[in-house]
């Protein structure tokens, strides 16, 4: 069981939560409880990391050592975890913390970000085993040298199926303050629906292409380990959930499953460029370097034969650090110049229905057409459709895509 910062967020919702855990137990389950830091505590210690890195009377900080920075960002969860255990305790259940560097949780040296690598908790199994409730705090594990570290912002999901992994668990389940997973973001269209099951597949494309619901990592480990991982409510735990599963046990497979979006897009345009070999690889190799995370990319066909324009897509945050890179290779590159623009947004169409249907793709640059809205870069898997558009018709082109695809609730 895996809860969520704001069902962890005072001490009456811990001791909601201590009671869903004790239910699991009166059904004769054996349970691993993975815990966030309580709502808006994670915030506030990153928070500090960066006023203490400030140096005096500087008015820009620098960036804290990240291996401190896991050291503060991580205690949330301790705190999380120890005050769970004192609630179930308290209501006469077995219970006892584990910290990820006690589990252990073991991770990649990649200190802010890292990534699991193992979770071989055999003492905290023998536990369990015993009866004996596991409190486990999310979000953090161990790196080489015994040094904290953390699976970077929303990264208790990922502890959690990781640990249910990890320990062999039946199941994972995941209480947040939503439902399950929505066909979109109900905060835009009021009529989303909640879907019953999403395959792996499609669920790692939504949470990578802008849903909140779950961190993309999460996903991939749940797949990889093909994990049975359920979203539900902490507050209505008894209506709704969606599971995670096998492409297999999904019966109804309509052309699209679900519509994500991506505010946190940047649009860079290099205008005639030398349309010869070796020109992508002076543009992509710098970039990588840059450590910038290109998304889509287009390059025209060239008119003249001889130059052309190329377009890419990266985060806001790499914006900067990205038009750097470009300009410090201008000789080499050749371009006449470089624009960017960061009023941009990506909409995705997601569903593993797609490979079977033709015509998905049409019906989605017809709806936007339809609307007057301009596609400015489009990328395609077997399963997705992405777009990239105006920012400001982000709601628009979700509600009208939500319809032309029939996923509106009755
Ligand atoms: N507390 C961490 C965060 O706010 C991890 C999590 O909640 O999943 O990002
Ligand atoms: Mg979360």
């Amino acid at each position: 069981m895996k809860f969520g910062g704001t069902s962890v967020a005072d001490i009456e919702r811990i001791r909601h939560v201590a009671t869903l855990v004790k239910r699991e137990v009166e059904r004769g389950n054996k349970v691993a409880v993975v815990v966030s830091a309580m709502a808006g505590e994670t915030n506030k210690l990153v928070a500090w990391t960066n006023d203490a890195a400030r140096p005096e009377g500087a008015s820009r900080a620098e960036l804290p050592d990240q291996r401190e920075y896991d050291v503060v960002v991580a205690a949330g969860e301790q705190i999380t975890a120890g005050l769970l255990s004192i609630t179930l305790n308290a209501m006469g259940l077995k219970a006892r913390s584990w910290l990820g560097w006690q589990v252990p949780i073991n991770t990649s040296a990649v200190h802010g970000s890292a990534r699991i690598e193992g979770v071989p908790a055999s003492d905290m199994k023998t536990a369990i085993e015993n009866g004996e409730i596991a409190v486990v705090a999310g979000f953090q594990g161990v790196a080489p040298g015994v040094r904290i570290s953390t699976l970077g912002r929303g990264g208790s999901d990922t502890s959690a199926v990781a640990v249910a992994a990890g320990i062999g668990a039946a199941r994972c389940d995941i209480y947040t303050d939503v439902d399950g997973v929505y066909t979109t973001d109900p905060r835009i269209v009021p009529k989303a629906r909640r879907l019953e099951k999403i395959a792996y597949e499609e669920m790692l494309e939504m949470a990578s292409l802008g849903a909140k619901v779950l961190q993309t990592r999460s996903v991939e480990i749940a797949m990889l380990h093909r994990v049975p991982t359920r979203v539900l409510s902490t507050f209505t735990p008894d209506v709704g959930g969606t599971l995670l599963c096998d492409e297999e046990d999904i019966v109804e497979k309509k052309p699209v499953t679900g519509i994500a979006y991506s505010r946190d897009e940047a649009k860079i345009t290099l205008h005639k460029v030398p349309d010869r070999p070796g020109v992508a690889s002076a543009i992509f190799g710098p970039l990588a370097d840059a450590g910038v995370n290109v998304d889509m990319i287009v390059q025209n066909v060239s008119e003249d034969g001889k130059t052309t324009d190329l377009t890419f897509t990266c985060t806001r945050g790499e914006l900067p650090r990205a038009l750097a890179a470009i300009e410090a290779r201008a000789q080499e590159i050749q371009y006449r110049d470089v624009t960017h623009d960061s009023a941009v947004a990506k909409i995705s169409i997601i569903g593993i229905g797609m490979r079977a249907h033709p015509g998905v793709a049409s019906t989605m640059f017809r709806t936007l057409s339809d609307k007057g809205i301009n596609i400015q870069v489009i990328s395609t898997s077997e399963i997705k459709v992405s777009v990239l558009i105006a920012e400001e018709y982000v709601e628009l082109a979700v509600r009208a895509l939500h319809s032309a695809y029939e996923l509106d609730a009755a």
